[in-house]
């Protein structure tokens, strides 16, 4: 069945535990590994007329964790697809969001626009590139339907931010910072594939409280939003597939 399967949706995120309620609910059935270089797994079931195909990066291998981060987001992109071919990719995942652009924690996100706040390269050409800025799919219904916000996820390789990174999210008026979606945006436009992302906030960058702190104890309540919003956004009449 593998082998043959193709997607109309893939679903990516980071952490299982960011998933699982999405896999019960949806009755999701695992595959199991697609790719043979990596430890990333993938569930799938129809919703409607919808196959979809959801993946996960996986757990390391040496360091026993979810492989979160850009690296394993772009490679496990590229894996799912070539195996699934899906016609749209959607970003599921937590994120930080911002006191200074009136952010609580709880929100949802289906941000325009993705960018990197890390890559800093201060060459002509290469400053942008290394920004990475990316539109995404215009959503504005499912968004309204969902009721999220949009705006500006950023990305990057750090759960903590340095004051060059806050430098670049103030500049790039971020209302999301993650540390996977303008890495799998940037796949998927290499491929041609549409892509959203969608992000609830677990934590506020520019609160005094550790975002470590707030990410434990605020994961739970935001899967339980992601996983509502999944189920909303697999059975909506604005998407393009
Ligand atoms: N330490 C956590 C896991 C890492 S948190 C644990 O033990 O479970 C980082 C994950 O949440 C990443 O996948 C990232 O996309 C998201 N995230 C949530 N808040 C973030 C923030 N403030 N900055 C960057 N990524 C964040």
């Amino acid at each position: 069945m593998l082998g043959s399967l193709k997607a109309d949706i893939l679903l990516q995120a980071a952490m299982r535990t960011e998933t699982q309620l999405i896999i019960d609910r949806e009755a999701l059935q695992p595959i199991g590994a697609f790719d043979a270089n990596s430890p990333a797994e993938a569930f799938t079931g129809k919703v409607g007329p919808r196959q979809v195909v959801l993946v996960t990066h996986g757990r390391d291998p040496t360091h026993q964790c979810d492989r979160i981060g850009t690296i394993p987001a772009a490679t496990t992109c590229a894996a799912a697809l070539a195996r699934f071919s899906p016609k749209l990719i959607v970003n599921i995942g937590t994120c930080g969001g911002f006191l200074a652009r009136g952010g609580s924690i709880g929100d949802l996100h289906l941000p325009e626009r993705v960018a990197f706040h890390d890559q800093r390269v201060p060459i002509p050409g290469f400053r942008e590139f290394a920004r990475g800025e990316l539109n995404t799919l215009p959503v504005d219904a499912l968004r309204a339907e969902l009721g999220a916000l949009g705006g500006t996820c950023s990305s990057g390789g750090s759960l903590d931010a340095t004051p060059e990174d806050r430098a670049i999210l103030e500049t790039l008026e971020a209302r999301c910072k993650d540390m996977e979606a303008a890495a799998i945006a940037f796949v998927a436009r290499d491929w041609r594939v549409p892509f959203i992302a969608v992000k609830c906030v677990t934590d506020l960058v520019d609160d005094p409280e550790a975002v470590q702190d707030a990410f434990l104890r605020n994961l739970r309540s935001a899967t339980m939003r992601l996983a509502t919003a999944a189920s909303a956004l697999l059975r909506s009449d604005y998407l393009p597939v």
